[in-house]
């Protein structure tokens, strides 16, 4: 069963406390069809009010996500949560005006009247109610930065947040019940069931992030009602380090892509491919830097833990099921630690591995790196090509033909050249994946435009040529249609 968060601090436009999904979805967009399109002074106030939330609650946010890891890194928390939606808000509030300004279309000569006064212009629109569901793995930067998308689109915003993480989702729902309208902001938490009956209300648009396999179950419950989704997934996403690539630069980038939030990140790096003849020396700079990043691992609370025991144990059947296919296993472990309890991996890299290894087809999500060798460039690109299109690519390398060679042959949702994880944090590049691992895209004017219609305008001129294209057809109508046409 949803549980509607009660809203107590509401003070103007108190609507009835309401009872089911529906009925929020309902009150919403009554609410939105009485009120129309915020003015930008309400979606700046709502954006700063959002931002000020981050601020006071800080420290509340960090706990209750620790919690629900068993241990997250603060620092972590700091970082890719607080920061980067902080960022993302500012940069929201910032543009705003600008994005919501409606754009002229240039209107081809033909049409464009014998004064040359007809006019093309695309408005933006808000949809209406915008229905939200997160994961866990990052449970504030991805709910609050759809959120903050869709209100600086001038949305109503119902969100269901993960149950994986119940501290962070019971903070979200109090902290946002408390600040916002249940009329502008709602907040409805539960499982799977809740999210399935979530998925299938008839909102203006659905923006899902969450594993592949949901995604399809949520666009067949919004397919019902011809609901437009955004889909954020996963998938398996490569780190090529090319033929003349400097390790000492490599090597850094991948170990810590790989073990923030230990590997529980949608874009981290999921397998590594290097030449053939350097893989030793990876492997060896791998072990060396994830020692110094982590010199232990029990008691270091920069160390993040696996979320659930279920997760916890799909890694770890992973591992079992490469070991026993053959694969070499190098855990990065050098005081021998027991980390049998608090659900903690250590770093560990997957040699000699082959396609009959669930490693190879699953998403990891967790501090496990596969190596893989390549004799030729080529034969790496070819590898991905037969995989499903990922939600990154790392590449690595400063020759420039190589570097382009690679991004041009392969599809993936973003690429990241000489770094992972950072073209995430740049609101100015869309982010999205492409097939299975995603479908639309979001940040920045780019996410404005998803919580947008975009309606596209025509402006008529008064003394325009628009009579010579009716019935009853004749003789200059063929010279002008032939004049058109061309040969
Ligand atoms: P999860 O288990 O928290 O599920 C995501 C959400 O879906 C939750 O709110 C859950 O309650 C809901 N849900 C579960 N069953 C549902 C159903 N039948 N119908 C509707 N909703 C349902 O998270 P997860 O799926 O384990 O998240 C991890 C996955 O998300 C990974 O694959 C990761 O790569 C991907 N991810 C993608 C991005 C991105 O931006 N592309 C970001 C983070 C995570």
């Amino acid at each position: 069963m949803a549980v509607v968060q009660d809203n107590p601090t509401e003070t103007t436009n108190t609507p009835a406390k309401a009872e089911s999904l529906t009925d929020i979805l309902e009150m919403q967009r009554a609410a939105f069809l009485r009120d129309g399109a915020p003015s930008l002074e309400h979606r700046k106030s709502a954006l700063e009010k959002l931002h000020r939330l981050m601020i006071e609650y800080k420290q509340d946010l960090l706990e209750a996500i620790s919690s629900d890891f068993g241990n997250r890194s603060h620092h972590e928390s700091l970082m890719a949560e607080v920061f980067i939606t902080v960022n993302a808000i500012k940069h929201c509030k910032a543009k705003v005006g600008k994005w919501m300004k409606p754009k002229r279309a240039p209107i081809a000569f033909q049409f464009k009247g014998l004064d040359g006064l007809a006019k093309g212009k695309v408005h933006y629109q808000p949809l209406g109610v915008v229905g939200i569901i997160s994961p866990w793995n990052y449970p504030l930067q991805l709910a609050i930065v759809p959120i903050a998308q869709a209100l600086a689109a001038g949305n109503r915003v119902m969100l269901k947040p993960s149950e994986l993480t119940p501290n962070t989702s019971e903070l979200l729902a109090k902290v946002l019940g408390e600040n916002f309208s249940q009329e502008e902001v709602a907040v409805v938490t539960g499982g799977p069931e809740v999210g399935a009956e979530f998925s299938g209300l008839p909102f203006d648009h659905l923006f899902y992030t969450g594993s592949t396999k949901i995604g399809r179950l949520v666009m067949q419950a919004a397919a019902k009602n011809l609901v437009p989704v955004t889909l954020e997934l996963g998938g398996k996403s490569p780190c090529i380090v090319g033929t003349e690539a400097n390790l000492d630069r490599a090597v850094p980038a991948i170990t810590g892509g790989k073990l923030l939030n230990a590997g529980q990140t949608c874009v981290a790096p999921d397998y590594t491919f290097v030449p053939k003849a350097k893989q030793e020396l990876f492997v060896e700079g791998f072990q060396k830097q994830a020692e110094a990043m982590y010199p232990t691992f029990g008691d270091n609370v920069q160390y993040t833990s696996i979320v659930s025991d279920g997760h916890y144990e799909r890694i770890q059947h992973l591992l079992g099921d490469a070991r026993a296919k053959g694969a070499r296993i190098v855990e990065v472990n050098p005081h021998n630690e027991d980390l049998s309890s608090g659900r903690k991996i250590p770093p560990t890299l997957v040699l000699d591995v082959t396609e009959d290894m669930d490693i190879m087809h699953e998403e990891i999500f967790g501090p496990v790196m596969p190596i893989m060798s390549y004799d030729k460039i080529e034969d790496a690109v070819q590898y991905v090509n037969d995989h499903e299109r990922p939600l990154a690519l790392y590449y690595f390398g400063d020759d420039g033909s190589e570097r382009d060679s690679v991004i041009g042959k392969t599809t993936s949702g973003g690429v990241c050249v000489n770094d992972t994880l950072f073209h995430l944090a740049q609101e100015e590049l869309p982010f999205g994946g492409v097939g299975p691992s995603g479908i639309g895209s979001y940040h920045g004017e780019r996410g404005f435009q998803t919580f947008s219609h975009e309606k596209s305008v025509f402006y008529q001129s008064r003394f325009n040529t628009t009579g010579l294209f009716r019935a009853p057809y004749g003789k200059v109508f063929d010279r002008v249609i032939g004049l058109l046409i061309g040969k």
